[in-house]
């Protein structure tokens, strides 16, 4: 039978913990078929990011099209996106695509490396956003793109109010950075989902933000409302945060073959 296909539209990690790369693990894991646009090629490890080279608009768009005129999408998960032409570009691929979009704003690394020109940060407010279905911001990337800085599990309320303002439909604000549970929020304005895990002793967390939207796509895909695939989704973060290795000298990547 042909599993439910998904796209994820995000820039290669060489060192295969984030990014494209993790993207399709856990597409594998979750019993998709994942499908890449790759939209930026990076020259990354364990210690960081030592190179970062965004591909040309148009060979971003070319591959896009050519998954979706033949194959298909049932989902679309968008990560880093790199500047604001890129940024356009695949809102623009987005808004005529008949498929849920998941995106992650992703900003920065978690070793402080930039994945987003500054410029392109108003692009992700008036044109991606508007055309999310789910927006999974954590809150370096909430702060940069609403100015609401979150220091306790009771703002997180006031973040997601920020975010949907800029039109995603719903958004996920992980909470994770908080000191105590892991808590997310998920909220369309309406109705309010806290999704809470207890913190995990695990410094080898590189990709987590990757394969938490990658997770919630490929819960789309197979049928599940969002709140369902929002809850799956961090139930599989969590597994792979668990099961996360050493690798290198720094941050090692979630595992997904737990
Ligand atoms: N590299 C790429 C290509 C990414 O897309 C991302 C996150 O989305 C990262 C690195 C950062 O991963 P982390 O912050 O989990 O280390």
């Amino acid at each position: 039978m042909t599993p439910p296909r998904v796209l994820t539209v995000a820039g290669s990690d060489s060192g295969g913990g984030a990014g494209i790369q993790a993207d399709l693990k856990t597409m594998l894991a979750l019993g998709v078929h994942g499908m890449s646009v790759v939209t930026a090629v990076t020259a990354q490890n364990s210690l960081g990011v030592q190179g970062a080279w965004p591909l040309p608009v148009d060979v971003v768009r070319a591959q896009y099209r050519s998954v979706v005129d033949d194959i298909g999408v049932r989902a679309v998960k968008t990560g880093m996106l790199a500047s604001a032409e890129l940024v356009g570009a695949v809102a623009e691929l987005l808004a005529a695509t008949d498929a849920p979009a998941v995106v992650d704003p992703v900003g920065v690394s978690k070793h402080g490396d930039s994945l987003l020109a500054a410029s392109a940060l108003a692009s992700v407010r008036t044109r991606l956003l508007p055309v999310a279905t789910v927006a999974t911001p954590n809150l370096d990337e909430v702060a940069q793109l609403t100015g609401v800085r979150v220091g306790s599990e009771g703002e997180l309320r006031e973040a997601a109010a920020a975010v949907l303002e800029f039109g995603p439909r719903w958004v996920v604000v992980k909470g994770g950075h908080l000191a105590g549970d892991a808590v997310d929020l998920l909220t369309d304005g309406t109705e309010e989902h806290w999704l809470r895990s207890p913190r995990l002793e695990n410094r080898h967390t590189h990709g987590t933000g990757c394969t938490l939207a990658s997770a919630i796509a490929a819960q789309l895909a197979k049928g599940r409302s969002v709140p369902e695939a929002v809850r799956a989704a961090k139930e599989y973060v969590t597994g792979a945060i668990a099961a996360g290795f050493a690798l290198g000298a720094g941050i090692g990547p979630v595992d997904h073959g737990w």
